[in-house]
C-alpha cells in the first residue's frame, strides 16, 4: 500500500537526514560515544565539545548566550522546570497562563494550584489570540510568573510575546514562554523578546524525540530550583548524563532551522495558499484560529455537517488530526478549541492539518482533492 501523506508535522517532523547522519557519529565503539561529563580523557572531551557546539547552535536559533541554555529530555520537561522550578521555594505565588496552553503547561499549572499557588486562567479570543492587556489585567503584587505560548499547537496563531515581556519586565514578573511550535517557524529572538524562560523541543525542528532546551536568562540573571537532582549536571539545574547524539542531533536541526528559516516560511505559505485554494469549490469550511496572526504551516478547519472522525476515516490516505496528539487517544473535543468558544458541535468537526519541510505540491493537491471528495461524500449520505 502507497504511504498515506503526512499532514500532521504539528506532532512530530521526521528527522532531516543531515542530522540523522550527524547522530550516528556518537553512537558506535568507532564513533565518539564517550560520556561528556567524563573529564580524564578524550573520549569524553570530545563528546563535551559536541555538545558546547550544538548548545552554541539551539542559542544561536533564538539569539541566547549558549550559556543560557539547558539541556532537557523535551518541551514536556523544559514547561515542567521552567515552572515548578520558578514557583519552588515562594510561600506566595500567583501564575497567571491560558487555557489553551499544552497539556504540559495546563498539567503542571494544575498540579500547582492543587498545593496551593493561585492561577489565574486566561480565555483568549475566538482567534485563539491572548491580547497582551488581558494579561496585564489580569496582575496583582503578588504575581510571580506568566506562562504563555509563542505559537499554538493546534491553530498555529501567535502571541504578542514582545509587548507582554516588555510589561512584565518592568513589573518584575517572571515571564515563561513554550515555544516548542516557533522554532523554525518564525523568527524567534530573546533580544527583542524579553522573556525569562523559554521551552524548546527537537522533534517539532526536523531533530530527534526525547530531547528538549529551557532558555534560562542570564541578565538579570534568573533562578529556578532543579526538578531532577544527582551529579548536578546544567549547572544544577538538571542532572543526568547528556544524551550526546540526541543533542548533537537536536544541534545540527537548530542549525539548518537557522540557514533557512526565511526560504521555508516562503515555501509553507505557498503550500497553504495551494492547500486552502483547492478546497475554495467546498462551502461550509471554517479556518478556526487566527488567520493573520499566525504561522503557515497549521490549519484547523471545521467542516459543516460532517464530523472528524467520520472524514479523518474517509482521508485514510492522509496522515491527519483532530486535535493535538496527546489529546487524540480520546473521543473527547479539543479543549484548545472548546477554550476558544468553538462548542462541542464545531469542536467535533474540526480538523488538523499541519505541513512542513517535506510536504510537496503533489501532496497538498492530492490532500485537497481528497478532502472535497470524501466531504461531499459524506455530506451526500447525511
Ligand atoms: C510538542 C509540544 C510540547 C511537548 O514537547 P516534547 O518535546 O514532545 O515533550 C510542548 N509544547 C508544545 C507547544 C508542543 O507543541
Amino acid at each position: 500500500m502507497k504511504k498515506p501523506v503526512y499532514l500532521d508535522y504539528a506532532a512530530t517532523t521526521p528527522v532531516d537526514p543531515a542530522v540523522a547522519e550527524e547522530m550516528i557519529k556518537y553512537l558506535t565503539p568507532e564513533g565518539f560515544f564517550g560520556n561528556p561529563a567524563s573529564r580524564s580523557h578524550g573520549f569524553g572531551w570530545q563528546a563535551e565539545a559536541a555538545v558546547e557546539a550544538a548548545r552554541g547552535q539551539v542559542a544561536s536559533l533564538i539569539h541566547a548566550d549558549p550559556r543560557e541554555i539547558v539541556w532537557t529530555s523535551g518541551a514536556t520537561e523544559s514547561d515542567n522546570l521552567a515552572i515548578k522550578g520558578a514557583v519552588a521555594g515562594r510561600d506566595k505565588a500567583h501564575v497567571i497562563t491560558s487555557t489553551i496552553e499544552h497539556k504540559a503547561v495546563v498539567d503542571t499549572c494544575k498540579w500547582l494550584e492543587g498545593r496551593g499557588v493561585e492561577v489565574t486562567w486566561l480565555e483568549p479570543e475566538r482567534d485563539g489570540v491572548i491580547r497582551p492587556q488581558q494579561v496585564f489585567d489580569a496582575l496583582k503584587p503578588e504575581t510571580l510568573l506568566v506562562s504563555l505560548m509563542l505559537v499554538n499547537n493546534e491553530l498555529g496563531c501567535v502571541t504578542d510575546i514582545a509587548t507582554i515581556g516588555t510589561e512584565l519586565r518592568n513589573r518584575g514578573v517572571l515571564f515563561h514562554v513554550d515555544a516548542a511550535q516557533a522554532a523554525g517557524k518564525l523568527a524567534v529572538d530573546v533580544t527583542t523578546m524579553p522573556v525569562d524562560l523559554m521551552s524548546l523541543s527537537g522533534h517539532k525542528v526536523y531533530g530527534p524525540k526525547g530531547v528538549g532546551a529551557l532558555y534560562v536568562r542570564r541578565s538579570p540573571d534568573v533562578r529556578i530550583e532543579a526538578q531532577i537532582h544527582g551529579g548536578g549536571h546544567e549547572r544544577g539545574m538538571r542532572s543526568g548524563t547528556l544524551p550526546t547524539h540526541q543533542i548533537v542531533g537536536m544541534g545540527k536541526a537548530f542549525a539548518i532551522s537557522q540557514l533557512c528559516l526565511e526560504e521555508e516560511i516562503g515555501k509553507l505559505e505557498a503550500l497553504r495558499a495551494e492547500f486552502l485554494g483547492g478546497l475554495e469549490g467546498l462551502s461550509g469550511v471554517t479556518l478556526n484560529g487566527s488567520d493573520t496572526c499566525r504561522v503557515p504551516g497549521i490549519m484547523n478547519l471545521s467542516f459543516d455537517g460532517v464530523d472528524a472522525e467520520s472524514l479523518m476515516l474517509g482521508l485514510r490516505h492522509l496522515a491527519v488530526s483532530s486535535g493535538s496528539a496527546c489529546a487524540s487517544a480520546t473521543l473527547a473535543p479539543s479543549y484548545v478549541l472548546l477554550g476558544i468558544g468553538l462548542g462541542e458541535e464545531l469542536a467535533h468537526r474540526a480538523l488538523r492539518f499541519s505541513i512542513g519541510r517535506f510536504t510537496t505540491s503533489e501532496e497538498i493537491a492530492f490532500a485537497s482533492t481528497q478532502i472535497v471528495e470524501v466531504v461531499t461524500r459524506l455530506r451526500a449520505v447525511r
